[in-house]
């Protein structure tokens, strides 16, 4: 199966402090899966490291109130574009990001609460047909 995963859980330093979330189960797919990594962050140009950000409603907004809702869409729409250009038929993603976060996400708060919904990469490939899991869920993809 062709999967598109969060470069993060493969090791790649994207995350919004510079550092990487390596995950041994994800990285346990690449014997069976094709993995396809994308940062929608990094790809919707905001830069690593970069000040946090969560989700407000339909809007993202970093913790310094900065609005970069538009650079998350645009994030959103390239892993998209990469998930049907490579024919992926599922993503397994980053729990609780605001952007890879599927079914829980921090509540814009910055307090570390979660509320139910979904980062708005995740909430683009479900639009669209595509099976989103979080890396807690990866032995659904063995
Ligand atoms: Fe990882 Fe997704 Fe955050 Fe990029 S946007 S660092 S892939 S969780």
């Amino acid at each position: 199966m062709k999967i598109l995963v969060s470069a993060c859980l493969l090791g790649l330093p994207c995350r919004y402090d510079g550092a990487s979330k390596p995950h041994a189960g994800t990285l346990s797919l690449l014997e069976k899966h094709t993995l396809t990594p994308f940062c929608p962050e990094c790809m919707g140009g905001l830069p690593t490291p970069r000040t946090p950000s969560e989700r407000v409603g339909e809007r993202v907004l970093s913790q310094d109130g900065t609005d970069v809702t538009e650079q998350y869409r645009r994030g959103a729409a390239m892993a998209l574009q990469l998930a049907e250009l490579y024919g992926c038929e599922a993503a397994l993603l980053k729990e609780r990001s605001p952007s890879c976060g599927c079914g829980t996400v921090y509540d814009g708060s910055f307090t570390g609460t979660l509320f139910s919904g979904n980062g708005v990469a995740a909430e683009l490939l479900l639009q669209n047909g595509i099976a989103v899991y979080g890396e807690s869920e990866w032995q659904k993809l063995l």
